[in-house]
């Protein structure tokens, strides 16, 4: 009797195991995903955030889910995606792990159509901090869903990471009131969420997808369009080659800045406050282009 229930006991203790002594993985799409969710279990014990797409993937516009992504995203007890199309890859997870729990951060995000055609809606979300905040809001609801245990923690990161987003969308605005209308150039469809935002437009891209190449006639498009529009500054992105961009500014004069659409950046002790960081040098660079042209 007494071997039977030591036997029950450890059954029990074994059984109880995966809840009270392993980790709690939050894998997050790609690297503005992570940045959000970080805020979200920053000082929880216990949980641990992963980006599936390594830190300096960039945008997922097209891409394939590696045999590691999905190792990652079969040990994680939830899946944050941006949603809006940028993970195209997504029916491809919901069949080979239909039991995931995958939490959407869009939903409510009023989205834009995309002009590039490739999805149906733009998928830059974040870039607007307005939408960050409804975003983390969504993050955090499907968050304390999956982990009922951490439910206050995490409300209690929304609630100030949601300050410092709001406190930074009004820095945003009043730094960028100045420029109302101003028409910009970028690189690729990352930034009409932010345009619309703080009342600006963008008005051409350079690349319709990061990675295509331009054609010498689509180059000669590209310098009309900027000519007719009064030479204004072109902005590129870290991330990508900025060889269209010299050759366009070649032809009209116009000036090549960089804006960062937080895509990537550091793998480890990565700052919380890197989206505000990237967000405010961003601020920068629009008020130094768009004042001296
Ligand atoms: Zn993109």
């Amino acid at each position: 009797m007494i071997r039977k229930i030591t036997l029950l006991f450890v059954t029990l203790a074994l059984l109880a195991l995966p809840l009270n002594g392993l980790a709690e993985t939050v894998a997050s799409s790609f690297y503005p995903i992570h940045l959000l969710t970080l805020n979200l279990v920053d000082g929880i014990d216990g949980v641990e955030a992963r980006c599936v797409a390594a830190p300096q993937t960039g945008c997922l516009h097209d891409y394939q889910l590696s045999a590691g992504d999905m190792r990652t995203l079969s040990e994680a007890d939830v899946f944050c995606i941006c949603g809006a199309g940028m993970e195209g890859y997504l029916e491809h997870v919901f069949e080979a792990l239909p039991e995931l729990k995958v939490v959407d951060a869009s939903a409510e995000v009023p989205l834009l159509p995309s002009e590039t055609g490739e999805t149906e809606f733009n998928p830059h979300i974040w870039l607007s901090p307005a939408n960050a905040r409804i975003m983390i809001r969504n993050l955090a609801a499907g968050l304390a869903e999956a982990m009922p245990n951490h439910a206050e923690a995490i409300e209690r990161n929304r609630a100030a990471y949601d300050a410092r987003l709001q406190a930074l969308d009004e820095e945003l605005t009043a730094g960028l009131a100045p420029f109302a209308g101003a028409e910009l150039i970028t690189f690729h469809e990352a930034f009409p969420y932010f345009a619309e935002a703080y009342d600006m437009h963008v008005a051409a891209v350079i690349v319709r997808e990061p990675g295509d190449a331009l054609s010498p006639r689509e180059i000669a498009e590209l310098v009309e369009t900027v000519r007719a529009l009064g030479n204004p500054p072109l902005f590129t992105e870290p991330q990508y080659a900025d060889l269209a961009a010299k050759t366009v500014a070649a032809e009209t004069g116009a000036g090549v800045w960089e804006l960062d659409p937080c895509v990537t950046g550091p793998e480890t002790d990565i700052p919380l406050t890197y989206y505000e960081d990237v967000m405010r040098q961003n601020l920068r660079v629009l008020q130094d282009a768009l004042s001296h042209g």
